[in-house]
Order: C-alpha cells, then structure tokens, then sequence
C-alpha cells in the first residue's frame, strides 16, 4: 500500500512559491540553502498573540537559537516581539536586531560571567538557571534590578509522567525549596522585582501539557507571594510548542491552549491578587519552523541494496532526522503530485550512516538534477549546523513579503573553515576570494 494514499493531509505541506520563481532563485543562489518566508513567520507570530490577546499583557521572547539570524529576529520584533538569549552570541544578536532592555530574557544555563556582563549592559532580564548564580552574578557582574527563576518542578512530576519526560533527569533550574530561598535571597538583597520562568515542554502538540505547565506555576507564584510577600511581573511559560512534522499529525490547538490558559489565570491569579502579571513565552520552534524550507539538488542516485538518492546538503544543513530520527516532509520540485512509486533513503555527503533526510521515504521517481525541498527547517535547522568531515554550511535566504528574495547569509567557503587554523595560508593553498 501507498502510505502516502492512505494519509490524512491535516497540515498541507506547501511551498510559498511558483516552480519557476524557485528555478529563477536557484539561477541566482546556487542549492543547498534554507529559505525562509516573512509572510509565514509574522502569521506564526500573530496566531501566538492572538492565543493570549485575552491577557492584561504578554509578551513572545522568539529563542534566537531557533533561527539565529538577526534578519528573522528583526521580522518578529517589529511585531512587538522581544528574545529569548542563552549566549553571548545570542544576546549581539538581539541588540542587533533592534531587541534590548527587559524585551530580552537571559534563560541560559552553566552560564558565563561574560554573557551575565553583556546581558546586564543591555538591560536584560536576568533568568538565574541556579540557586548559587545569585552570588556568581553579584561577584562576577553585580545584581540587577528585576531578576527571575527558572523552576524545575520534578518534584510534582517525579512519576517520569512522559508527556512531558523527566524533570528530575533534566539539568535545568532550581528545586522547588531552593526557589523559595532564592527569592527569600534576593529580597533580602534589597532586589524588589520579579518573574518566575520553567521550561518543560520540547515540539509539544498537545495542549492540555501548555495548560498543565500554567496551573504549576500560577499555583507556585500564589505560594511564593503569600510566603514572602513578592508580586510576580510576569510568569514565562517556556517554550516547547511544537509543529506537525509529518502532513497527517495535527498543530497545536492554541485556542484551546489559550482557553485553558485564561480559565486558570482568573480562577488562581486574580483572586490572589496577581491579575496583573504579565504571561511570557519563548517560542523558537513554532515562529520560524513551518517558515523554513532546506532546498537541495539531486548530485547522484545509487542502487545497491537499497535505493539512495544524494543530495548536495547533508546533516550538516539539517541535523534533526540524524540526531532525533525526525521526520522532515519531502517534495520533489514539480512533482508535487506525482504518485509515489519509489522507495529511498536520502542522503547527505557526510561519512556518518545516519546522515540521511529520510530512510525508505516514499516519492515520486527522482532524477539527477531534480530539486528537492525538505519542509520545515525554519528552526533548529541552519541553526545546530557543524563543521564536522569539513562539511561547510548553506546559505540564507529570506522570501520578504513582496515576492522578493534576498540572501540573509551567505553560504560558508573553505576560506571560513580554515580561518581559525594557525597555519601559514601559503601552505595551504587556498584561493583568494
Ligand atoms: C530551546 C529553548 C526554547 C525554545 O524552544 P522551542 O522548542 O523552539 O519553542 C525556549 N526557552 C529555552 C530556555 C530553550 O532552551
């Protein structure tokens, strides 16, 4: 049987462009490169506001390690979004774009005095991932004026409930006794704002996890505030909403995320005087992941014993299917609707076995040449690219919301690779750009 017949298209997976245009770009941009669409990224953004248009405020701080790409961080900020930065890098990135002050939140973790340095000279708040950052921070940078726990609740989760994984096995945030400490520390340091942060979920669809997370922790912010006196600014749910990778899965219902959300908000917040708290989320996966599109072309096909179909990208470009063996929908350019009567493996150059997109996919039949679109690489793709076996990583390119495309990063040369090798350029031969 044909799986693909016999699935249900719940999420369609298209293209944002005409076969010719792509073929124009592909003219100008040689493959392999991702390609984002800022029509489809703004409406990602505008559905997650939309979910919580209900509350007094909130606030989206886009993950920039999804996409760290100032170009996109900069779409979502003029949108009202701020950033979500766990790196030093992240946070030039976010001042960058255009994103400082308290719209950036530091969720970083085993973090650098340096990145507490940077975050501090561009107002940030400071997200503390430990009980003893608190004195690292006031010794290495100095204390500042709103601060944030993040809070790792293992303790009402400890059964390994798998919707959501093991907490206790997770290497993030303070105990629920050390979270009161440390708020209890930061007052008597004379600190007098706050927000509370957890982060349970990763490429989650189902809402009642998002609900779930909300109840935790306004019930934890009521028992915080009636034990120490402190009002909560705001509540950040994490991040974690996922996508439907595959075209028969479902999205996320965020209506009824946002619901849930509000239902919890005025039974347990508002009563405890905490209905003005602002509600937070650092969403990475679920702005930029269906905007993203890692476009290739076929270099060979080899039959032995099996059918494999190389591509000029490989794990480098794309480290998901390798790393988490998960599915990235694929279409052939032009073949869109062409039955699928073939069975591959499609692969990447790197000399890893598991350096494939996907493993017997079925597909139309595929040519030397055609070109292929892998969906939904718009966030942790480009992104957790690597050097390894010498690979070099792909170009940028961004589809604006006039039609128009632009590069947004140019694809990495050997220039790149060898630049932080001490060794005479004359041995090395290399060709001057
Ligand atoms: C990775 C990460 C996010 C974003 O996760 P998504 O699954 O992309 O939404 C948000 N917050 C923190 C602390 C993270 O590490």
């Amino acid at each position: 049987m044909n799986e693909n017949q016999a699935e249900t298209f719940h999420t369609p997976k298209i293209f944002p462009m005409t076969e010719d245009a792509l073929r124009e770009v592909i003219k100008k941009y040689p493959t392999p490169f991702h390609i984002y669409d800022e029509k489809t990224i703004r409406e990602n953004f505008r559905k997650l506001r939309e979910t919580f248009a209900w509350a007094p405020d909130f606030r989206e701080h886009f993950a920039i390690k999804a996409t760290p790409n100032p170009y996109l961080v900069e779409i979502m900020a003029r949108d009202g979004a701020g950033t979500d930065c766990s790196s030093t890098a992240e946070l030039y990135i976010s001042e960058a774009a255009g994103v400082v002050g308290e719209k950036i939140i530091l969720t970083s973790n085993d973090t650098p005095a340096e990145e507490f340095r940077k975050a501090l000279e561009l107002g940030a708040i400071i997200n503390l991932d430990d009980i003893t950052h608190i004195e690292y921070l006031e010794q290495k940078a100095r204390l500042p004026e709103i601060i944030s726990f993040r809070y790792n609740p293992a303790d009402i989760m400890n059964d390994g409930n798998d919707i959501i994984g093991r907490p206790a096995e997770a290497k993030y945030g303070l105990t629920r006794k050390q979270i009161f400490e440390a708020y209890k520390i930061c007052l008597d340091k004379g600190i007098n704002r706050f927000g509370l942060h957890t982060m349970i979920a990763s490429n989650e669809r189902k809402s009642s996890t998002f609900i779930y997370t909300a109840r935790i922790m306004f019930e934890l912010a009521v028992k915080i505030k009636n034990e120490l006196g402190i009002t909560f600014e705001f509540i950040n749910l994490g991040g974690g909403l996922g996508i439907p990778y595959r075209p028969d899965e479902l999205p996320v219902d965020l209506k009824m995320i946002g619901d849930g959300i509000k239902k919890l908000f005025f039974e347990i917040l508002v009563p405890n005087g905490l209905g003005n708290v602002r509600l937070a989320m650092e969403s990475g996966r679920a702005m930029t992941g269906s905007a993203g599109w890692l476009v290739s072309t076929v270099l060979h096909e080899k039959n032995t014993y099996k059918n494999y179909i190389g591509l000029d990208s490989c794990m480098s470009d794309l480290m998901r299917p390798a790393l988490y063996d998960a599915y990235h929908h694929i279409t052939i350019l032009g073949k869109e609707n062409a039955p699928c009567v073939e069975t591959y493996d499609v692969t990447g150059s790197l000399c890893e076995n598991n350096d494939k997109f996907a493993i017997d996919r079925r597909l139309p039949k595929i040519e030397v040449g055609d070109v292929v679109i892998i969906h939904d690489t718009g966030a942790h793709g480009h992104a957790m690219g690597f050097n390894y076996n010498g690979k070099l990583r792909s170009a940028e390119l961004l589809i604006r919301e006039n039609g128009s495309v632009e590069m947004i990063r140019r694809a990495e040369t050997l220039n790149d690779y060898f630049a932080t090798l001490n060794f005479p350029n004359s041995r090395l031969k290399l060709k001057t750009k």
